[in-house]
């Protein structure tokens, strides 16, 4: 690989002299900013090996730029993302862009990446699509500290999504294959397999089996390709650069990785499976809230989230679930409106010294009556 260290040179000289823009059309060969990390940089890698082009484009990481989040960078690509790509005067980001460019740029060398069908070629499109589309925007779940992921606030649905996805995959593949759209290589191969190695190297951090992860006909996919010289190269400069991130610690408090709720149950779990009865006001997919069994209040009812997550008590509390608790918030102006109470309390009590009984969290909901401050 040809991770070329000439341009923090020629980037450092020209940043002197204020000429950021036009050291871009000096580049002497078509270059790609990318790291070994990068799912979709390695689609770009992934042609740029199979045809053989690694004399004719340059690898760099963004560092040579001054990272992702530089002027310099930004000028090259506004997103701030990897990968992106410098071909003379032009410059541009998105991976599935770059590879366009260059089955377009170097369509008589190597494997053309495109099937000869026009069934093959289409299936080709719209597996790319789905994997840019719908999977690659939430894989985040698997590595990020904190959400959003992609379109979800909460990591479990956008495990669940992933699932979904990774399922509509399997169904969109070529039974005959040997490769996803069909006989030939295309860019749907390019594109999927990368992100299938995020997908295999983490999500048995989440409990999924080895096994169930890809489907059957994705399965014999994925040998295949990893048996091929690219398929082996790619998988290993990603795992190389993930393997660090797991002696770091990466994922030790990632929920549902290595931050797990082990604590034992408690009365709200039976109340949520309806073993013990419970009056309830109000349940959504996230919330669940019932009238407290000893009230203090005409109106006292307990707001808890249906999946703890960890949430024994608030104080354990992160970015991953910020989104419950703004549910449970929610839920609380709704019931006080449905309940018509003029005025009321929220409380959440933590710990012995802060009066919980119960560990899992709740929030009790208390009107009806004139509230006293400071509370007891
Ligand atoms: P904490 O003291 O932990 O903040 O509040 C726990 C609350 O749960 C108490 O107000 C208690 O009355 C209520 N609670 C405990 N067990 C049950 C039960 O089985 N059903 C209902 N509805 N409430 C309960």
């Amino acid at each position: 690989m040809r991770w070329a260290p000439f341009a923090a040179a020629a980037a450092a000289l020209l940043r002197v002299e204020g000429f950021v823009c036009t050291m871009t059309s000096q580049m002497s060969k078509p270059t790609l900013l990318d790291m070994p990390v990068s799912n979709a940089g390695a689609r770009v890698r992934y042609i740029i090996y199979e045809k053989g082009l690694e004399q004719e484009v340059d690898i760099v990481p963004p560092s040579e730029f001054g990272g992702l989040k530089s002027e310099e960078y930004l000028k090259i690509n506004p997103q701030g993302k990897m990968p992106a790509f410098i071909d003379g005067d032009m410059t541009f980001g998105e991976s599935d862009v770059i590879a366009r460019h260059l089955l377009d740029k170097y369509a008589d060398v190597g494997p053309s990446f495109t099937a000869p069908t026009l069934q093959e070629r289409t299936r080709a499109n719209a597996i790319a699509r789905q994997h840019d589309v719908y999977i690659m925007t939430i894989t985040g779940c698997m590595y990020k500290a904190a959400p959003p992921f992609g379109v979800h606030a909460r990591r479990l649905d956008a495990l669940a999504d992933l699932r979904k996805q990774l399922d509509v995959l399997e169904d969109m593949a070529c039974s005959s294959g040997p490769f996803l759209a069909g006989a030939d290589l295309s860019l749907a191969d390019a594109a999927c397999f990368p992100t299938l190695v995020f997908c295999k190297y983490m999500l048995p951090k989440f409990g999924w089996a080895e096994g169930e992860i890809l489907g059957p006909k994705l399965t014999r996919w994925w040998q295949l390709v990893c048996a091929s010289k690219t398929g082996a190269r790619v998988k290993e400069e990603i795992e190389g650069a993930l393997r660090p991130w797991d002696e770091r610690g990466r994922w030790d408090t990632i929920l549902h990785a290595g931050a797990r709720d082990a604590a034992p149950e408690t009365i709200f779990d039976r109340i949520l499976r309806k073993e013990i009865p419970s009056t309830v006001v109000h349940e959504d997919a996230y919330v669940l809230a019932f009238r407290d069994i000893n009230p203090v209040a005409p109106s006292h009812v307990l707001i808890i989230p249906k999946v703890r997550e960890g949430l024994t008590q608030l104080r354990f509390a992160t970015a991953d679930h910020a989104f419950v608790l703004g549910k449970m918030l929610e839920a609380a102006a709704k019931i006080a409106a449905d309940e018509k109470l003029e005025g009321f309390r929220l409380v959440i009590n933590d710990g012995p010294k802060g009066g919980q009984e119960v560990y899992h969290l709740h929030m009790h909901l208390i009107g009806g009556r004139t509230m006293k401050w400071p509370p007891g």
